[in-house]
Protein backbone atom coordinates (compact mmCIF):
# COMPACT_ATOMS: atom_id res chain seq x y z
CA UNK A 1 0.00 0.00 0.00
CA UNK A 2 1.31 3.74 -0.94
CA UNK A 3 0.91 6.19 1.91
CA UNK A 4 2.43 9.09 -0.14
CA UNK A 5 -0.03 12.06 -0.34
CA UNK A 6 -0.71 12.52 -3.73
CA UNK A 7 -0.43 16.00 -5.89
CA UNK A 8 -4.32 15.93 -6.57
CA UNK A 9 -4.43 15.06 -2.68
CA UNK A 10 -2.49 17.93 -1.53
CA UNK A 11 -3.97 20.17 -3.79
CA UNK A 12 -7.96 19.41 -2.68
CA UNK A 13 -6.79 19.82 0.89
CA UNK A 14 -5.06 23.23 0.33
CA UNK A 15 -8.41 24.31 -1.75
CA UNK A 16 -10.85 22.87 0.72
CA UNK A 17 -8.58 24.89 3.75
CA UNK A 18 -8.76 28.11 1.72
CA UNK A 19 -12.60 27.85 0.94
CA UNK A 20 -13.43 26.41 4.87
CA UNK A 21 -11.78 29.35 5.93
CA UNK A 22 -13.98 32.17 4.07
CA UNK A 23 -16.99 30.26 3.54
CA UNK A 24 -17.49 27.89 6.42
CA UNK A 25 -15.97 28.67 9.50
CA UNK A 26 -17.50 32.19 10.16
CA UNK A 27 -20.71 31.31 9.41
CA UNK A 28 -21.00 27.50 11.08
CA UNK A 29 -22.13 28.64 14.25
CA UNK A 30 -25.10 30.13 12.94
CA UNK A 31 -25.70 27.32 10.89
CA UNK A 32 -25.65 25.42 13.51
CA UNK A 33 -28.05 27.36 16.08
CA UNK A 34 -30.41 27.83 13.85
CA UNK A 35 -30.16 24.46 12.89
CA UNK A 36 -30.15 25.42 9.13
CA UNK A 37 -28.85 23.63 6.18
CA UNK A 38 -27.02 25.70 3.68
CA UNK A 39 -28.09 24.96 0.64
CA UNK A 40 -26.27 27.41 -1.45
CA UNK A 41 -22.83 26.26 0.09
CA UNK A 42 -23.24 22.98 -1.54
CA UNK A 43 -23.42 24.29 -4.84
CA UNK A 44 -20.16 26.35 -4.27
CA UNK A 45 -19.16 22.88 -3.45
CA UNK A 46 -20.37 21.59 -6.48
CA UNK A 47 -18.22 24.76 -8.22
CA UNK A 48 -15.12 23.33 -6.20
CA UNK A 49 -15.98 19.61 -8.00
CA UNK A 50 -16.77 18.08 -4.27
CA UNK A 51 -20.42 16.83 -5.00
CA UNK A 52 -19.05 14.22 -7.57
CA UNK A 53 -15.71 13.58 -6.22
CA UNK A 54 -16.10 9.38 -7.77
CA UNK A 55 -17.77 10.53 -10.72
CA UNK A 56 -16.10 10.05 -14.01
CA UNK A 57 -15.41 13.52 -15.95
CA UNK A 58 -17.66 12.55 -18.90
CA UNK A 59 -20.61 12.89 -16.37
CA UNK A 60 -19.10 16.51 -15.45
CA UNK A 61 -17.72 14.88 -12.20
CA UNK A 62 -13.76 14.81 -11.04
CA UNK A 63 -13.19 11.63 -11.67
CA UNK A 64 -11.12 11.24 -8.59
CA UNK A 65 -10.05 8.03 -6.57
CA UNK A 66 -10.72 7.03 -2.63
CA UNK A 67 -7.62 8.50 -1.77
CA UNK A 68 -8.94 11.95 -2.52
CA UNK A 69 -12.58 11.46 -1.56
CA UNK A 70 -11.50 10.74 1.98
CA UNK A 71 -8.97 13.72 1.86
CA UNK A 72 -11.85 15.95 0.69
CA UNK A 73 -14.25 14.50 3.94
CA UNK A 74 -11.48 14.89 6.04
CA UNK A 75 -10.51 18.16 5.45
CA UNK A 76 -14.21 19.58 5.05
CA UNK A 77 -15.10 17.89 8.36
CA UNK A 78 -11.93 19.38 10.18
CA UNK A 79 -13.82 22.31 10.14
CA UNK A 80 -17.61 21.42 10.58
CA UNK A 81 -18.43 17.89 10.51
CA UNK A 82 -22.06 18.59 9.38
CA UNK A 83 -20.70 19.56 6.19
CA UNK A 84 -18.53 16.75 5.92
CA UNK A 85 -21.48 14.36 6.50
CA UNK A 86 -24.12 15.93 3.96
CA UNK A 87 -21.27 16.06 1.03
CA UNK A 88 -20.68 12.29 1.94
CA UNK A 89 -24.15 11.40 2.20
CA UNK A 90 -24.63 12.92 -1.45
CA UNK A 91 -21.62 11.79 -2.84
CA UNK A 92 -21.48 8.10 -1.69
CA UNK A 93 -25.51 7.49 -1.30
CA UNK A 94 -27.92 9.08 -3.68
CA UNK A 95 -24.69 9.70 -6.52
CA UNK A 96 -22.90 6.45 -5.60
CA UNK A 97 -26.07 3.91 -6.05
CA UNK A 98 -27.14 5.54 -9.59
CA UNK A 99 -23.83 5.69 -10.23
CA UNK A 100 -22.84 2.09 -10.00
CA UNK A 101 -26.60 0.13 -10.25
CA UNK A 102 -28.15 2.87 -12.37
CA UNK A 103 -28.39 2.26 -16.32
CA UNK A 104 -26.64 4.38 -19.11
CA UNK A 105 -29.73 7.06 -19.57
CA UNK A 106 -29.95 6.98 -16.10
CA UNK A 107 -26.80 8.16 -15.33
CA UNK A 108 -26.74 10.83 -18.34
CA UNK A 109 -30.11 12.20 -16.64
CA UNK A 110 -28.95 12.42 -12.74
CA UNK A 111 -25.18 12.34 -12.86
CA UNK A 112 -24.38 15.70 -13.98
CA UNK A 113 -26.82 17.42 -12.08
CA UNK A 114 -25.96 15.69 -8.94
CA UNK A 115 -22.25 16.10 -9.91
CA UNK A 116 -22.04 19.60 -9.94
CA UNK A 117 -24.19 20.34 -7.15
CA UNK A 118 -27.15 21.67 -9.33
CA UNK A 119 -28.89 19.04 -7.37
CA UNK A 120 -29.14 17.55 -3.98
CA UNK A 121 -29.21 13.93 -3.17
CA UNK A 122 -31.05 12.03 -0.81
CA UNK A 123 -30.80 8.14 0.08
CA UNK A 124 -33.79 6.48 1.95
CA UNK A 125 -33.21 3.24 3.67
CA UNK A 126 -34.16 3.75 7.00
CA UNK A 127 -37.48 3.87 8.38
CA UNK A 128 -39.64 4.79 12.19
CA UNK A 129 -39.49 0.65 12.97
CA UNK A 130 -36.45 -0.15 10.87
CA UNK A 131 -33.37 1.00 11.32
CA UNK A 132 -30.19 -1.58 11.71
CA UNK A 133 -32.87 -4.37 10.79
CA UNK A 134 -33.44 -2.63 7.40
CA UNK A 135 -34.37 -5.80 5.74
CA UNK A 136 -38.01 -5.44 7.35
CA UNK A 137 -38.77 -2.08 6.08
CA UNK A 138 -43.12 -1.58 5.36
CA UNK A 139 -42.96 1.07 2.55
CA UNK A 140 -44.39 -0.63 -0.18
CA UNK A 141 -44.15 -0.76 -3.80
CA UNK A 142 -47.01 -2.29 -5.68
CA UNK A 143 -46.99 -2.48 -9.84
CA UNK A 144 -49.64 -0.73 -11.34
CA UNK A 145 -49.08 -1.42 -15.62
CA UNK A 146 -45.49 0.28 -16.10
CA UNK A 147 -45.49 2.38 -13.03
CA UNK A 148 -45.02 1.23 -9.21
CA UNK A 149 -46.86 3.25 -6.67
CA UNK A 150 -45.23 4.08 -3.21
CA UNK A 151 -46.86 4.08 0.00
CA UNK A 152 -45.13 4.55 3.29
CA UNK A 153 -42.55 6.86 4.98
CA UNK A 154 -38.46 6.74 5.64
CA UNK A 155 -37.23 8.66 8.20
CA UNK A 156 -33.51 10.44 9.48
CA UNK A 157 -32.66 11.11 5.55
CA UNK A 158 -29.86 13.12 4.94
CA UNK A 159 -31.82 15.91 2.94
CA UNK A 160 -34.80 14.42 3.57
CA UNK A 161 -36.90 17.49 2.85
CA UNK A 162 -34.21 19.21 0.59
CA UNK A 163 -32.91 16.93 -1.90
CA UNK A 164 -34.03 17.12 -5.46
CA UNK A 165 -34.00 13.54 -6.30
CA UNK A 166 -33.84 10.59 -4.07
CA UNK A 167 -33.05 6.81 -3.90
CA UNK A 168 -35.44 5.15 -2.28
CA UNK A 169 -35.06 1.27 -1.35
CA UNK A 170 -38.99 -0.08 -0.63
CA UNK A 171 -40.40 -3.39 -0.41
CA UNK A 172 -41.41 -5.38 -3.76
CA UNK A 173 -41.67 -9.17 -2.49
CA UNK A 174 -42.04 -11.00 0.98
CA UNK A 175 -41.21 -9.85 4.57
CA UNK A 176 -37.90 -11.54 5.10
CA UNK A 177 -36.26 -12.25 1.84
CA UNK A 178 -33.47 -10.28 1.09
CA UNK A 179 -34.78 -10.25 -2.85
CA UNK A 180 -38.26 -8.55 -1.59
CA UNK A 181 -36.71 -4.82 -1.85
CA UNK A 182 -35.89 -2.97 -4.91
CA UNK A 183 -34.65 0.94 -5.62
CA UNK A 184 -36.02 3.46 -7.18
CA UNK A 185 -35.13 7.05 -8.59
CA UNK A 186 -37.57 9.53 -7.22
CA UNK A 187 -37.65 13.57 -8.42
CA UNK A 188 -38.67 15.84 -5.57
CA UNK A 189 -42.45 17.08 -7.32
CA UNK A 190 -43.08 13.79 -8.06
CA UNK A 191 -47.06 13.74 -7.02
CA UNK A 192 -47.30 11.97 -3.60
CA UNK A 193 -43.49 12.56 -2.58
CA UNK A 194 -43.05 15.12 0.21
CA UNK A 195 -40.27 15.56 2.85
CA UNK A 196 -41.89 15.54 6.56
CA UNK A 197 -40.53 16.25 9.78
CA UNK A 198 -37.54 17.92 10.45
CA UNK A 199 -35.04 16.43 13.07
CA UNK A 200 -34.25 18.13 16.18
CA UNK A 201 -30.75 17.15 16.43
CA UNK A 202 -27.76 17.12 19.25
CA UNK A 203 -25.32 17.70 16.43
CA UNK A 204 -24.91 17.62 12.74
CA UNK A 205 -27.16 20.33 13.02
CA UNK A 206 -26.49 22.27 9.83
CA UNK A 207 -26.64 18.57 7.94
CA UNK A 208 -30.30 18.42 7.13
CA UNK A 209 -32.26 14.83 8.54
CA UNK A 210 -35.80 14.67 7.74
CA UNK A 211 -38.57 12.30 6.88
CA UNK A 212 -39.76 11.63 3.01
CA UNK A 213 -43.56 10.37 3.02
CA UNK A 214 -44.30 8.16 -0.10
CA UNK A 215 -48.37 8.35 -0.25
CA UNK A 216 -49.78 6.77 -3.59
CA UNK A 217 -46.67 8.60 -5.03
CA UNK A 218 -46.33 6.96 -9.04
CA UNK A 219 -43.51 6.20 -10.21
CA UNK A 220 -42.63 5.05 -13.61
CA UNK A 221 -40.54 1.70 -14.13
CA UNK A 222 -37.82 3.33 -16.24
CA UNK A 223 -37.39 4.89 -12.48
CA UNK A 224 -36.04 1.33 -11.01
CA UNK A 225 -32.62 0.85 -10.36
CA UNK A 226 -31.04 -2.77 -11.23
CA UNK A 227 -34.18 -5.31 -11.37
CA UNK A 228 -36.86 -6.53 -8.89
CA UNK A 229 -35.46 -7.32 -6.07
CA UNK A 230 -32.07 -6.21 -6.21
CA UNK A 231 -32.81 -3.12 -3.85
CA UNK A 232 -31.41 -4.33 -0.27
CA UNK A 233 -28.04 -6.23 -2.27
CA UNK A 234 -27.20 -2.96 -3.72
CA UNK A 235 -27.97 -1.29 -0.60
CA UNK A 236 -25.43 -3.54 1.30
CA UNK A 237 -22.88 -2.61 -1.71
CA UNK A 238 -23.57 1.12 -1.29
CA UNK A 239 -23.34 1.02 2.34
CA UNK A 240 -19.77 -0.75 2.22
CA UNK A 241 -18.38 1.85 0.21
CA UNK A 242 -19.76 4.82 2.03
CA UNK A 243 -18.96 3.59 5.92
CA UNK A 244 -15.48 4.52 3.83
CA UNK A 245 -16.70 8.03 4.10
CA UNK A 246 -18.19 8.07 7.45
CA UNK A 247 -14.86 6.55 8.69
CA UNK A 248 -13.02 10.08 7.04
CA UNK A 249 -15.77 12.06 8.45
CA UNK A 250 -15.03 10.66 12.41
CA UNK A 251 -10.92 11.14 11.56
CA UNK A 252 -11.80 14.74 10.32
CA UNK A 253 -13.80 15.51 13.57
CA UNK A 254 -10.98 14.12 15.57
CA UNK A 255 -8.11 15.57 13.89
CA UNK A 256 -9.91 18.82 14.25
CA UNK A 257 -10.02 18.45 17.79
CA UNK A 258 -6.84 17.22 18.56
CA UNK A 259 -5.88 19.99 16.71
CA UNK A 260 -7.27 22.42 18.90
CA UNK A 261 -6.53 20.90 22.11
CA UNK A 262 -2.70 20.74 21.05
CA UNK A 263 -2.23 24.47 20.69
CA UNK A 264 -4.88 25.16 23.54
CA UNK A 265 -2.37 22.77 25.83
CA UNK A 266 0.37 24.61 24.66
CA UNK A 267 -1.11 28.05 25.41
CA UNK A 268 -2.62 27.56 28.81
CA UNK A 269 -0.71 28.19 31.46
CA UNK A 270 -1.96 26.72 35.17
CA UNK A 271 0.62 26.44 38.07
CA UNK A 272 3.22 28.61 35.94
CA UNK A 273 3.68 26.35 32.80
CA UNK A 274 1.91 25.37 29.86
CA UNK A 275 -0.82 22.50 30.52
CA UNK A 276 0.73 20.54 27.95
CA UNK A 277 3.90 20.11 30.45
CA UNK A 278 1.59 18.43 32.85
CA UNK A 279 2.09 14.59 31.94
CA UNK A 280 -1.95 13.93 32.77
CA UNK A 281 -2.60 16.57 29.36
CA UNK A 282 0.57 15.26 27.21
CA UNK A 283 0.08 11.87 27.51
CA UNK A 284 -3.66 12.39 26.50
CA UNK A 285 -2.58 14.29 23.26
CA UNK A 286 0.14 11.27 22.51
CA UNK A 287 -2.92 9.22 22.93
CA UNK A 288 -5.07 10.86 21.02
CA UNK A 289 -2.34 11.66 17.84
CA UNK A 290 -1.83 7.16 17.97
CA UNK A 291 -5.72 6.86 17.40
CA UNK A 292 -5.96 9.07 14.80
CA UNK A 293 -2.61 7.80 12.84
CA UNK A 294 -4.11 3.70 13.54
CA UNK A 295 -7.38 5.03 12.18
CA UNK A 296 -5.99 6.77 8.81
CA UNK A 297 -4.24 3.22 8.11
CA UNK A 298 -7.47 1.41 8.63
CA UNK A 299 -9.32 3.99 6.34
CA UNK A 300 -6.76 3.99 3.81
CA UNK A 301 -6.15 0.37 3.36
CA UNK A 302 -10.07 0.40 2.91
CA UNK A 303 -9.82 3.34 0.13
CA UNK A 304 -6.89 1.66 -1.56
CA UNK A 305 -8.73 -1.88 -1.92
CA UNK A 306 -12.11 -0.35 -3.05
CA UNK A 307 -9.53 1.85 -5.64
CA UNK A 308 -8.60 -1.56 -7.17
CA UNK A 309 -12.14 -2.93 -6.97
CA UNK A 310 -11.81 -5.38 -4.23
CA UNK A 311 -14.42 -6.10 -1.48
CA UNK A 312 -14.18 -3.81 1.36
CA UNK A 313 -16.85 -5.50 3.21
CA UNK A 314 -15.16 -6.00 6.81
CA UNK A 315 -12.46 -3.60 5.76
CA UNK A 316 -14.70 -0.77 5.83
CA UNK A 317 -16.30 -1.82 8.64
CA UNK A 318 -13.37 -1.93 10.31
CA UNK A 319 -12.27 1.33 9.54
CA UNK A 320 -15.61 2.97 10.19
CA UNK A 321 -16.12 1.44 13.34
CA UNK A 322 -12.51 1.74 14.89
CA UNK A 323 -12.60 5.59 13.24
CA UNK A 324 -15.97 6.53 14.85
CA UNK A 325 -15.30 5.25 18.19
CA UNK A 326 -12.03 6.98 18.64
CA UNK A 327 -13.01 9.84 17.41
CA UNK A 328 -15.71 9.84 20.66
CA UNK A 329 -12.94 9.39 22.90
CA UNK A 330 -10.30 11.65 20.92
CA UNK A 331 -13.75 14.63 21.02
CA UNK A 332 -14.31 14.08 25.04
CA UNK A 333 -10.72 14.45 25.77
CA UNK A 334 -10.14 17.39 24.18
CA UNK A 335 -13.01 18.89 25.64
CA UNK A 336 -11.28 17.76 29.07
CA UNK A 337 -7.86 19.47 27.48
CA UNK A 338 -10.42 22.63 27.28
CA UNK A 339 -11.39 22.59 30.72
CA UNK A 340 -14.49 24.87 31.35
CA UNK A 341 -13.69 26.21 27.82
CA UNK A 342 -14.03 23.31 26.19
CA UNK A 343 -17.78 23.39 27.92
CA UNK A 344 -18.50 26.95 26.03
CA UNK A 345 -19.25 27.98 22.03
CA UNK A 346 -15.85 30.05 22.38
CA UNK A 347 -14.07 27.53 21.12
CA UNK A 348 -14.34 25.00 18.29
CA UNK A 349 -14.37 21.66 20.70
CA UNK A 350 -17.43 21.39 22.33
CA UNK A 351 -18.93 21.33 18.72
CA UNK A 352 -17.00 18.72 17.47
CA UNK A 353 -17.78 16.83 20.99
CA UNK A 354 -21.61 16.87 19.92
CA UNK A 355 -21.23 16.15 16.24
CA UNK A 356 -19.01 13.07 16.54
CA UNK A 357 -21.54 11.30 18.36
CA UNK A 358 -23.02 10.63 14.85
CA UNK A 359 -20.38 8.48 13.81
CA UNK A 360 -20.32 5.70 16.00
CA UNK A 361 -24.56 5.35 15.06
CA UNK A 362 -24.95 6.64 10.80
CA UNK A 363 -24.74 4.29 8.40
CA UNK A 364 -24.56 1.28 10.75
CA UNK A 365 -24.15 1.23 14.56
CA UNK A 366 -20.84 0.42 16.11
CA UNK A 367 -22.90 -2.92 17.08
CA UNK A 368 -23.62 -3.34 13.68
CA UNK A 369 -20.15 -3.05 12.19
CA UNK A 370 -19.08 -5.75 14.80
CA UNK A 371 -21.60 -8.00 13.54
CA UNK A 372 -20.01 -7.12 9.63
CA UNK A 373 -17.16 -7.83 11.03
CA UNK A 374 -17.64 -11.18 13.06
CA UNK A 375 -19.33 -12.29 9.83
CA UNK A 376 -16.43 -11.89 7.82
CA UNK A 377 -14.21 -13.70 9.93
CA UNK A 378 -16.35 -16.30 10.91
CA UNK A 379 -17.10 -17.24 7.96
C1 LIG B 1 -28.01 12.39 11.43
C2 LIG B 1 -28.46 11.12 10.80
C3 LIG B 1 -28.42 10.99 9.42
C4 LIG B 1 -28.88 9.81 8.81
N1 LIG B 1 -28.93 9.74 7.43
C5 LIG B 1 -29.53 8.66 6.85
C6 LIG B 1 -29.75 8.63 5.44
O1 LIG B 1 -29.38 9.57 4.71
N2 LIG B 1 -30.39 7.55 4.90
C7 LIG B 1 -30.82 6.50 5.66
O2 LIG B 1 -31.40 5.57 5.12
N3 LIG B 1 -30.61 6.50 7.01
C8 LIG B 1 -30.00 7.56 7.62
N4 LIG B 1 -29.82 7.58 8.99
C9 LIG B 1 -30.31 6.46 9.79
C10 LIG B 1 -29.18 5.63 10.43
O3 LIG B 1 -28.53 4.88 9.45
C11 LIG B 1 -29.84 4.77 11.54
O4 LIG B 1 -30.17 5.67 12.59
C12 LIG B 1 -28.93 3.68 12.03
O5 LIG B 1 -28.75 2.70 11.04
C13 LIG B 1 -29.47 3.02 13.30
O6 LIG B 1 -30.82 2.68 13.19
P1 LIG B 1 -31.85 3.11 14.35
O7 LIG B 1 -31.61 4.54 14.61
O8 LIG B 1 -33.20 2.69 13.95
O9 LIG B 1 -31.38 2.30 15.63
P2 LIG B 1 -31.81 0.80 16.00
O10 LIG B 1 -31.60 -0.10 14.85
O11 LIG B 1 -33.14 0.83 16.64
O12 LIG B 1 -30.71 0.46 17.12
C14 LIG B 1 -30.85 0.82 18.49
C15 LIG B 1 -29.69 0.17 19.25
O13 LIG B 1 -29.79 -1.27 19.16
C16 LIG B 1 -28.57 -1.79 18.64
N5 LIG B 1 -28.84 -2.96 17.81
C17 LIG B 1 -29.75 -3.09 16.82
N6 LIG B 1 -29.65 -4.29 16.25
C18 LIG B 1 -28.64 -4.94 16.89
C19 LIG B 1 -28.03 -6.23 16.75
N7 LIG B 1 -28.44 -7.10 15.80
N8 LIG B 1 -27.02 -6.55 17.58
C20 LIG B 1 -26.58 -5.67 18.53
N9 LIG B 1 -27.12 -4.45 18.70
C21 LIG B 1 -28.12 -4.09 17.88
C22 LIG B 1 -27.96 -0.65 17.84
O14 LIG B 1 -26.57 -0.83 17.65
C23 LIG B 1 -28.32 0.55 18.70
O15 LIG B 1 -27.38 0.66 19.73
C24 LIG B 1 -29.34 8.73 9.61
C25 LIG B 1 -29.34 8.86 11.01
C26 LIG B 1 -28.92 10.04 11.60
C27 LIG B 1 -29.00 10.14 13.11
Amino acid sequence: MNFDISENQTMIAQMIRDFGEKEIRPKMMEWDEAQEFPIDLFKKLGGLGLMGVLVPEKYNGSGFGYHEYVTAIVELSKIDGSIGLSMAAHNSLCTGHIMQFGNETQKEKYLPKLATGEWIGAWGLTEPNTGSDAGNMKTVAVQDGDYYVINGAKNFITHGKSGDVAVVIVRTGEVGDSHGMTAFVVERGTPGFTGGRKENKLGMRASETAEMIFDNCRVHKDQMLGNVGEGFIQSMKILDGGRISIAALSLGIAEGAYLAALQYAQERHQFNQPIAKFQGISFKLADMATKIEAAKLLIYQAADLKNKGKSVNKESAMAKLYASEIAVEVANEAVQIFGGYGFTKDYPVEKFYRDVKLCTIGEGTSEIQKLVISRAILK
